[in-house]
């Protein structure tokens, strides 16, 4: 349930820190406690059996006697009530530590961030700050368990002195002769199992309060709202009219924005290349682009149509996306390919077409199994690759998208060489030649190619046009080709 409904929530719930700490509360006790839950319920119906056979027989010695079981017994029961619900504040507050402390655990025992911490020295001083925080989490909950125990404790003697008064009383009723020695035998065991039987129901009871208490954890979590997806259109009013921006304007959640009035017309068979500062804006682009977010002004049209009015699948159909932190899945090599189309997830003659497009073939097939070869260092003879291969593997996936009439490649070969990287380009030009193509590059020698070639510079567009254009505009385009030119002289 806690992951079916993480499929639901936006990426923008994703990038709130508040959720990650419901996720977690929700997560750590999830699968604990409603098996808790069931098996207090089973535990309370029978002690309460046992206790209301018990009852008829103390009652027919003194309906007191019934009375002072359950005064005995109450004390620890309000205690633990009480402390049970401190218990799980202190718990609750104290997600982002916890949380914290699982980041540094992670940081300090994963391969993808070893290397790192090793060359750096990082052990030393990340344990320190793992441990300041057990340290502190531990002294508050130490706090809490030896006060809770200490109550516990005092008011169980309370509930032991009750019970030895009664033990006392059955023996003085023996000795004037009130009751015979069997029946004393039956009532002091009686009251024994009674007791037993009364505290473990209370328990019980203050235990489910408990993990109801930590069940709103799970609940809070899933009450979280979604954000509908009510769009229902499968294809636009103006079919073939192609991918329009309209004064688009953002900002991020809470953040200021970071696109202005930007606007842009790209037909099927056009290809747009963006270039730009680091953080100007361009991969934000592309988040708008494909839903991942909203314009806060303007709007975006496909084929005539708002984005906001599309069905949701039809239209992530139509756009694949390489961003630049694309995901490296522990998974084997195919099904790394296979991923780029649900479709065609086991589909080898697929991955291969693919595969040969992105030109990852030739290393794949030099792989132990091919294209069943695992990847990554997490799983069984796991074989890792080289930046510039993963984003082969990454470009296939792209490719395995047949039915994109969208690409979308976020600075995609930036990891690899120039010979691999005039070929990509040379085959997706080719590959995309009735398609809308979007690029974002930093480097001049693919993106002199692109039709239309955007600057964006502090979220605004401030150049566009072709590169013969641009370089005779002789403005930030041309300043910055000139400087990568005058490198490679
Ligand atoms: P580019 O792709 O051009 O390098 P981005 O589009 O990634 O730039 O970022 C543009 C601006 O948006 C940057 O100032 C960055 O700090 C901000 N930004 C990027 N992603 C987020 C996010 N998820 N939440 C808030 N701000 C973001």
């Amino acid at each position: 349930m806690i992951l079916e409904k993480a499929g639901t929530l936006s990426l923008a719930q994703f990038e709130d820190s508040e959720l990650y700490d419901k996720l977690t509360r929700a997560r750590r006790e999830a699968s604990t406690r409603p098996l808790g839950l069931v098996n207090k319920t089973f535990s309370l119906l029978q002690n309460a059996i046992s206790l209301g056979s018990f009852g008829v027989l103390l009652v027919q010695f003194s309906p007191w006697a019934l009375l002072i079981l359950v005064i005995g017994a109450l004390p620890v029961f309000l205690s633990e009530a009480r402390f049970s619900g401190e218990a799980f504040r202190l718990f609750r507050g104290r997600s982002p530590q916890s949380r914290m402390q699982m980041y540094l655990e992670t940081v300090l025992a994963r391969e993808d961030s070893i290397k790192e911490v090793k060359l750096f020295g990082l052990e030393e001083l990340f344990l320190k700050r793992y441990k300041a925080i057990f340290n502190r989490l531990f002294a508050e909950e130490r706090r809490l368990t030896l006060r809770r125990e200490g109550w516990g404790f005092a008011l169980g003697l309370l509930g032991t002195l009750t019970f030895y008064a009664a033990y006392g009383w059955v023996v003085v009723e023996t000795v004037a002769g009130a009751l015979t020695l069997g029946q004393m035998t039956m009532y002091l065991m009686v009251f024994k199992q009674g007791q037993s039987a009364l505290s473990a129901s209370l328990t019980a009871i203050s235990g489910m309060y408990e993990d109801n208490l930590y069940l709103s954890n799970l609940y809070e979590y899933l009450e979280q709202p979604v954000e509908e997806e009510a769009g229902t259109a499968t294809r636009g009013e103006a079919p073939g009219d192609g991918l329009r921006f309209e004064g688009v304007s953002f900002a991020y959640p809470g953040g200021k924005e970071v696109l202005h009035d930007v606007s842009l017309h790209l037909v099927p068979g056009q290809s747009l290349a963006l270039v730009g500062e680091n953080g100007s804006g361009k991969t934000t682009l592309i988040k708008l682009l494909t839903r991942l977010y909203s314009p806060t002004a303007g709007r975006i049209l496909l084929d005539g149509t708002d984005l906001r009015h599309w069905d949701a699948v039809a239209l992530r159909e139509r756009i694949g996306v390489i961003f630049q932190d694309f995901v490296r899945y522990q998974l084997p090599v195919g099904e790394n390919l296979g991923v780029g189309d649900t479709h065609a997830f086991g589909d080898e003659s697929r991955w291969e077409h693919a595969a040969r497009h992105g030109m990852a073939n030739d290393f794949i097939r030099d792989m132990p199994k091919g294209y069943h070869t695992q990847l990554g260092r997490w799983f069984k003879n796991g074989q890792e690759l080289s930046g510039g291969q993963w984003q082969k593997i990454a470009l296939s996936r792209a490719y395995m998208r047949e039915n994109a009439d969208i690409l979308v490649l976020d600075e995609p070969t930036a990891a690899m060489d120039p010979a691999a990287e005039a070929e990509v380009f040379a085959r997706f030009r080719e590959h995309s030649r009735d398609k809308m193509t979007i690029l974002i590059s930093h480097r001049f020698s693919t993106v002199r190619s692109a039709e239309q070639i955007l600057v964006v510079d502090a979220g605004r567009i401030i150049e566009r046009g072709t590169h013969a254009e641009l370089l005779a505009q002789n403005g930030r385009y041309a300043a910055l080709f000139r400087l990568q030119a005058r490198g490679y002289q």
